[in-house]
């Protein structure tokens, strides 16, 4: 079994250093064609002469390309600048696709063999790490789990951590960087959409692989819990159905590309001009869609949170919870169990909530009235900060690239506006509740421990009170973990719930 293991580790360590390796290949050439087709009529005469230098010439890697062109760019934004001829200016995003079409190598000439040589053998190499697991028998084993460089925040979580935020960094601010990747998964891009892969793509692609093999590990790790096994199959059937596979099939019978699932504010753009534009001009679908995205959030998440509490949708539906549950689940023990921390995460969630309601008011104003000024304010600059301060560096870059210090729900805890809305119903109106019965806890600790959400389970054990807290994501890992079968999630009557600790501890006979 270890020799099993240690074979699939080598194997994921050299898919995984090809694929870094893989960055490093092919050359680009920017020829009169690429610069004919890639950039729009009206900036032939002023982009177009200016790349003449980088014109037929080779240069050995992406990055040393996207750096020139970036620089060719940039200089003549500047000198239009200094001018004060601001109708010049470029905004433009071509870097990615001009960088993408200049390349030419074993990367574009053979995607498919790279493909197999880094996902392949990373895919490969994790599973045969994970299935010898099977033998043993089953029951949690988070042996060493504190002891651990990767999981106890040492040197390997650190460099975990690191890899994770400048991949989120170059992701959102400097796809050209990556365009390498993005040609790996051109062939599945085609195959299911009909064109190549953009950077979102490639996010997909990963994404997804990172929760189905994860999600594997889950699988196995929680195999005596059946609502852990139901719940992980459901995360990765919606991640990779509804998220991944239906939007490209959609975007290829030229309709919008849409996620189902993805609920407004979570989904922070669902009302963008460009977005209702879309959906509009799509028939029917279009409409569906719109109509959907709105009785998804006024009708779906009051009524759905009402019997089944926050976790129909945080556990068991939502990709960033998803990723939080399968590729996450090693870090769940790293987050912040105090006091202080709770009344941080509360300011902080419902202060972007609060943000994301007064952005898209100011977004929809300015749609329908065509003004992009409230109140002296302007819509579009708030939704640029918006997506660059809540989409970008908090939703991805801390969100996901803070796992290996600050546990795997720092996103859903801290930032996420629908948990916040969804917390509110949890908390004023659902009949979800998690009961305790006090009696048997022997305050070993591991419930709070394993919360991801850093809530102090124990506390609420060891007075027999129902956890009713609006920020429980419902896992059902504090259930799980928890050796004197104490702690139970239950959908009961509304009216039974206990609020607030009981005077008395009453044990095995607590009466309601
Ligand atoms: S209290 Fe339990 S069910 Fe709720 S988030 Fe924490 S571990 Fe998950
Ligand atoms: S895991 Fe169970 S026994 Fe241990 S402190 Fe939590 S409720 Fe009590």
């Amino acid at each position: 079994m270890k020799i099993l293991s240690r074979f699939g580790l080598i194997l994921f360590l050299a898919g995984f250093g090809l694929w870094l390796y893989s960055l490093t290949l092919n050359e680009f050439t920017l020829t009169p064609a690429i610069v004919q087709q890639s950039i729009k009529p009206e900036h032939q005469s002023t982009l177009g002469t200016r790349l003449q230098t980088m014109l037929n010439k080779t240069y050995s890697n992406g990055w040393a390309f996207s750096y020139a062109f970036d620089n060719e760019l940039n200089g003549l934004n500047s000198e239009y600048k200094a001018a004060q001829q601001w109708d010049k200016v470029i905004y433009d995003e071509y870097s990615f696709a001009i960088t993408k079409a200049a390349a030419k190598g074993p990367l574009k000439e053979n995607p498919s063999l790279w493909f197999f040589l880094t996902f392949g053998l990373a895919i490969l190499g994790a599973l045969l790490y994970i299935l010898p697991q099977l033998r043993l028998l089953p029951g949690i084993k988070n042996n060493q789990i504190f002891q651990q460089s990767s999981t106890a925040r040492g040197a390997l979580g650190w460099m975990v951590g690191t890899f994770l935020i400048g991949f989120y960094i170059l992701l959102y601010y400097f796809p050209q960087y990556l365009v390498n990747w993005t040609l790996l998964v051109d062939p599945l891009s085609k195959a299911l959409n009909g064109g190549e892969a953009s950077r979102w793509f490639l996010y997909g692609f990963l994404y997804t692989i990172c929760v189905m093999v994860m999600g594997i590990r889950m699988l196995i790790k929680y195999r005596h819990s059946s609502y852990q096994q139901v719940r992980t199959l459901s995360v990765m059937f919606f991640q990779t159905a509804v998220a991944f596979i239906i939007p490209e099939i959609l975007v290829s019978l030229n309709k919008p590309y849409y996620d189902f699932k993805n609920i407004w504010p979570l989904d922070y753009d669902f009302f963008f001009d460009y977005n209702l534009n879309s959906l509009v001009q799509s028939g029917g679908l279009g409409i569906f869609m719109l109509v959907w995205g709105i009785i998804l959030f006024l009708i779906g998440v009051p009524v759905m949170t009402y019997f089944f509490g926050k976790r129909w949708y945080c556990s068991w539906v939502c990709g960033c919870g998803g990723l939080a549950e399968t590729l996450g689940d090693p870090y769940r023990q790293l987050s912040d169990k105090t006091l202080k921390s709770w009344k941080i995460e509360r300011y902080i969630v419902h202060g972007v909530l609060v943000f994301a309601v007064l952005m898209t008011a100011m977004v929809l104003y300015t749609y329908f009235t065509g003004s992009s000024n409230v109140l002296f304010i302007d819509s579009y600059s708030v939704r640029s900060a918006y997506g660059f301060w809540i989409g970008g560096i908090f939703a991805g870059v801390v969100g996901t690239g803070f796992y290996p210090l600050m546990g795997n729900r720092v996103w859903c805890r801290f930032g996420c506006p629908l948990a916040a809305y969804l917390g509110l119903w949890q908390r004023k109106k659902s009949r979800f509740r998690i009961t305790t019965n006090g009696g048997q806890c022997i305050s070993c600790g591991n419930c709070s421990t394993y919360c991801e959400m850093g809530i102090d389970v124990r506390a609420y054990a060891q007075r027999g009170q129902d956890i009713v807290r609006s920020s429980c994501v419902g896992c059902g890992i504090c259930s799980a973990v928890c050796p004197r079968g104490v702690l139970n999630l239950e959908n009961a009557s509304e009216g039974s719930r206990v609020m607030v600790a009981p005077e008395v501890m009453l044990g095995n006979d607590m009466k309601r």
